[in-house]
């Protein structure tokens, strides 16, 4: 007989494309079904449609593949890493990284960051250039990694890079294109070279990249990677126990998905991810903002403001068209039809300053929103970011450069 959570056997979660042990990922479309494959429905969202279960809200560890099965036995029967209502707040935590980012973050300021993609290209001097203008503008830069499922310049090489020029940088670790071997490889070399922050995520499915004959790896999720990355900075050892000779200083971070279907549960995936251990946690791109009320009414009954710092990401939209296709094409993230509709009825030429209107006034909530820590601005042209900063009447950072 096997395993039940709900109506769904526990063995069905096996079937998911991106083998995701902590829940659904953020791409569940608003009829349930999956990003992968929209012809059927998400198991996860299947499965949780059903359950009562306090199952679900626990964190995994990593699974064991090499026994199949293993891990649907662990779902049932382990009991949470550490129950997130027992971490630290976060001002009683001790400094991770001993970054200006942490404390500025530790200090209550609002932090700014943005999102920069690692180029097609060999060559990094016209990213470094475009990063330049934005030390003392930014406080940290977040940098993808493979963004949309394709391949560009490898992150970390680029994060390296950018903290050479003074700029902080958040690495974005994805589950896809790497196993446990090599995240915590990757992780080890990114503190080695003077990175301070990551944000594990479980990262888009090849099939939605240009390169969709990928084989892709999901050995782990972004909950057992925030895990694993927590083992190694706090435990000292590797996930096989082997001990490091000196740990790595990271602030831990994840996602959250405040708009991403099933709403009810994306408080308590939050929740797996500070059991686990982050220290902050980025939403996906938001636009319903009374969608992100409800979420962060949720995360503070929870008391999550209280354990982790939250940051937004917002973006300026260009037209009604872009707004439509965030709708349809875009995972996890929904923009409402008032908006939609504010930006047909602006003027021709007129329609991307309504979108950095409508930015700006997103931010002005999110200044005044409680448990909010930051924004993260995304945007295609890292030049339009000081725009949106100095629109935003965040200009004067507290840090200006590394000295
Ligand atoms: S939507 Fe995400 S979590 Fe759900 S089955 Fe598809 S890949 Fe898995």
């Amino acid at each position: 007989m096997p395993a039940m959570m709900g109506q769904v056997a526990v063995e069905r979660l096996l079937e998911c494309p991106k083998t995701m042990t902590n829940g659904p990922c953020g791409g569940v479309a608003t009829n349930g079904t999956c990003e992968v494959d929209t012809s059927h429905l998400c198991v996860w969202w299947e499965a949780l449609a059903h359950a009562d279960n306090s199952a679900a809200r626990m964190p995994m560890p990593p699974a064991d593949w090499s026994v199949r099965g293993r891990w649907s036995e662990a779902f049932v029967t382990d009991g949470p890493l550490q129950a997130a209502a027992n971490t630290l707040d976060k001002d009683q935590r001790p400094m991770r990284a001993g970054s200006r980012f942490e404390q500025l973050l530790r200090d209550g300021r609002f932090a700014l960051t943005c999102e920069i993609n690692p180029p097609d290209s060999a060559d990094p001097l016209a990213t470094l250039d475009r990063v330049r203008p934005l030390i003392g503008v930014i406080d940290a830069v977040h940098i993808s990694d493979n963004s949309l499922a394709s391949p560009h310049m490898c992150g970390l090489a680029l994060a390296a890079l950018i903290e050479h020029i003074g700029m902080e940088t958040i690495l974005h670790m994805t589950c896809r294109d790497r196993n446990r071997n090599m995240l915590q490889a990757d992780v080890l070399g990114a503190a080695a070279l003077g990175i301070k922050h990551v944000l594990c995520i479980t990262g888009d499915h090849p099939a939605i990249g240009d390169h969709p004959q990928t084989k892709p790896v999901f050995d782990l999720d972004s909950v057992s990677l925030i895990n694993t990355v927590r083992h190694l900075r706090d435990e000292g050892s590797l996930l096989s126990g082997r001990s490091l000779d000196a740990a790595p200083n990271l602030m831990i971070g994840g996602g959250a998905e405040p708009t991403a279907p099933p709403l009810d549960f994306r408080p308590y995936r939050l929740a797996k991810k500070v059991a686990a251990g982050v220290d902050f946690a980025v939403t996906q791109l938001v636009y319903d903002m009374d969608q992100l009320e409800k979420y962060m009414h949720q995360v503070r009954e929870l008391g999550f403001d209280r354990t982790i710092h939250i940051l937004v990401s917002v973006g300026a939209l260009s037209g009604p068209g872009m707004a439509r296709g965030m709708n349809n094409s875009t995972p996890g993230v929904t923009v409402p039809d008032d908006i939609i509709r504010r930006m047909e009825s602006a003027p021709q030429g007129k329609r991307r300053d309504e979108g950095v209107k409508i930015c700006i006034e997103q931010i002005q909530q999110l200044l005044e929103m409680p448990g909010i820590s930051g924004v993260d601005i995304m945007d295609l042209d890292p030049g339009r970011y000081a725009e949106l900063v100095e629109a935003a009447g965040l200009t004067n950072r507290p840090f200006a450069a590394k000295s």
